[in-house]
């Protein structure tokens, strides 16, 4: 016999979560005897099972009674996250035997899906908490396929409901290359929180030590560090050796201009350290990789927003040219042999920092990028900013970017993770927010947000630039379940969190 008590945040009263609650509960309750009880909160942002909150003495008593609680709410409303650690903080450890949670996605896209939620994840691993790991997701206005749904979370979550005990998939073990950098430092922690195993490979030529410890001031956990150079196929060899489940490659060289001026260097290091990163993969029976990409494989883009499948454009330099080769290579691997699961991720642009003001970017010398040129600037260390081009043909004339925060970005690999080991071959994924916005724009916001001024002057414009690109982030929203949840606002103030902690 298993009691379960549904509780339903935020409802209308006998609404859609609501009746998406107890179907879930029903189904628990199935595999015993047992009764649903369901109790709504009118408004759990509010609640937040706040213990001085009157109404939360029967959802104590009624918890307390049951084996299995059940856990929905919209996602839309406050933190679906927040909300079920703030449960299970007040109730885990009285007698419930399991949590289902089951935030509940009402109307828009995507249309119906059954996502691993990456979000949840390291919530449910700190607190050792009782979840199917896969969480049920409706979106579905008329509620007409809630059925087809629950049966496909069930063909999983049965069994390990049954005893009423859940446990998270096992632990991956990951080897990051150029995980002390920029984008690789913030998945790090977004891995060792979801609790997987993490190797750094780096050879620290563009990142400082520290950001190890950083990371272990962060996350509680310290990552192992291979120093290496992907370059030399011995190293890379012994390091991929480790009986690793799968790879994510963040070690290459980034500036454009520098592969203007040093060609061969980018060959080298992004086009055969990946062959290499392959090889020695294969070898050892790897074959699961998380790449990182660019929208510069795009070229100049001929329609906006830009989708996964606008051809590859001419390259405007090397840098871009090994991104659009890299990727060529694995698309031909996995065309060659399917057993490769690859996942390739085209970043828009990458800016913000980790909130903790403990990680973030870290150019050596002058940087090529503009919001590290703007939160020097703000600090005083460089004296102004040069506007590259105020004449293009974009609402203000400067060029417009789809910025995305890095711990979104971050994120966006773990949920690209989940995505491949379930399946093979070679996916990629636009990884942006879908907003496009001016360079005055971000210049704007980050003065208003910070109270920082930045002086800047209008230049010339950069030879190689584009005037305006963003992502159409659907296919990662639709296939992943992830979706960039930072503005440029949050963006701009982590960012200079991180440069005025310095
Ligand atoms: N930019 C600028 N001044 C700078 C650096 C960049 O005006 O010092 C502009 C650049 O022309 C582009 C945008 O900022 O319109 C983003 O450039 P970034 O180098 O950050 O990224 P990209 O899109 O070139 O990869």
């Amino acid at each position: 016999m298993i009691d379960v008590v549904a509780v339903v945040g935020n409802p209308r009263p006998g609404g859609r979560t609501t009746r998406v609650a107890q179907a879930v509960a029903a189904r628990v309750a199935a595999l015993g005897s047992g009764e649903v009880e369901t109790i709504e909160l009118a408004d759990h942002a509010a609640r937040m099972f706040d213990p001085s909150d009157p109404a939360l003495g029967e959802v104590t008593t009624r918890v307390a009674g049951a084996d299995v609680a059940v856990l929905a709410s919209p996602t839309y409303k406050a933190s679906f996250t927040g909300l079920l650690k703030a449960f299970l903080d007040r109730y885990t450890g009285d007698g419930l035997a399991g949590v289902v949670a089951v935030p509940v996605m009402l109307g828009g896209s995507p249309a119906h899906s059954l996502a691993p939620d990456t979000q949840l994840r390291p919530v449910l691993v700190e607190l050792g908490a009782v979840v199917p790991t896969r969480s049920v997701y409706v979106v579905d206005t008329e509620m007409d396929r809630l059925e087809e749904t629950l049966d496909r979370w069930w063909s999983g979550a049965e069994a390990v409901l049954r005893g009423c005990s859940v446990s998270l998939p096992p632990p991956m073990k990951i080897l990051v290359t150029g995980g002390a950098g920029f984008v690789g430092s913030h998945t790090v922690v977004e891995l060792l929180e979801a609790g997987h195993e993490v190797t750094i490979l780096d050879d620290f030529s563009n990142s400082e030590r520290s950001v190890v410890d950083r990371i272990g001031r962060i996350t509680g956990k310290r990552p192992a560090v291979v120093e290496g150079d992907i370059r030399n196929p011995s190293a890379l060899d012994s390091a991929v050796a480790g009986g690793y489940d799968a790879v994510f490659h963040f070690a290459a060289r980034k500036s454009v201009a520098e592969s203007v001026e040093e060609p061969l260097l980018y060959y080298q290091v992004n086009v055969t350290g990946t062959v290499n990163l392959l090889d020695a993969m294969s070898r050892h029976g790897v074959r699961t990789i998380v790449f990182s990409s660019s929208c510069t494989v795009y070229g100049d883009p001929q329609e906006l927003p830009v989708t996964e499948d606008h051809p590859f454009g001419p390259a405007a330099n090397p840098y871009g040219r090994t991104k659009q080769m890299m990727e060529h290579a694995l698309m031909d691997l996995a065309a060659a042999d399917p057993s490769w699961r690859i996942a390739s991720l085209r970043y828009f642009n990458p800016v913000g920092a980790h909130p903790s003001g403990l990680i973030g970017e870290d150019p050596r010398g002058v940087p090529d990028n503009l919001m590290p040129y703007v939160t020097r600037v703000a600090a005083g260390r460089l004296p102004e900013l040069r506007i590259f081009g105020n004449d293009y043909p974009t609402p203000d004339g400067t060029g417009v970017r789809d910025y995305v925060h890095v711990v979104d970005l971050a994120r966006g690999h773990l949920a690209a993770l989940d995505y491949v080991v379930g399946s093979s071959g070679y996916h990629a994924w636009n990884l942006g927010t879908g907003q496009g916005s001016s360079v005055l724009e971000l210049v704007e916001t980050f003065q208003r947000v910070t109270g920082r001024t930045v002086p800047y002057r209008f230049a010339p414009r950069r030879p190689g630039d584009v005037a305006a690109t963003w992502a159409d982030p659907s296919k990662a929203e639709r296939e992943l379940g992830w979706k960039a949840k930072h503005d440029l606002a949050d963006m701009c103030r982590d960012a200079w969190r991180w440069e005025s902690s310095r």
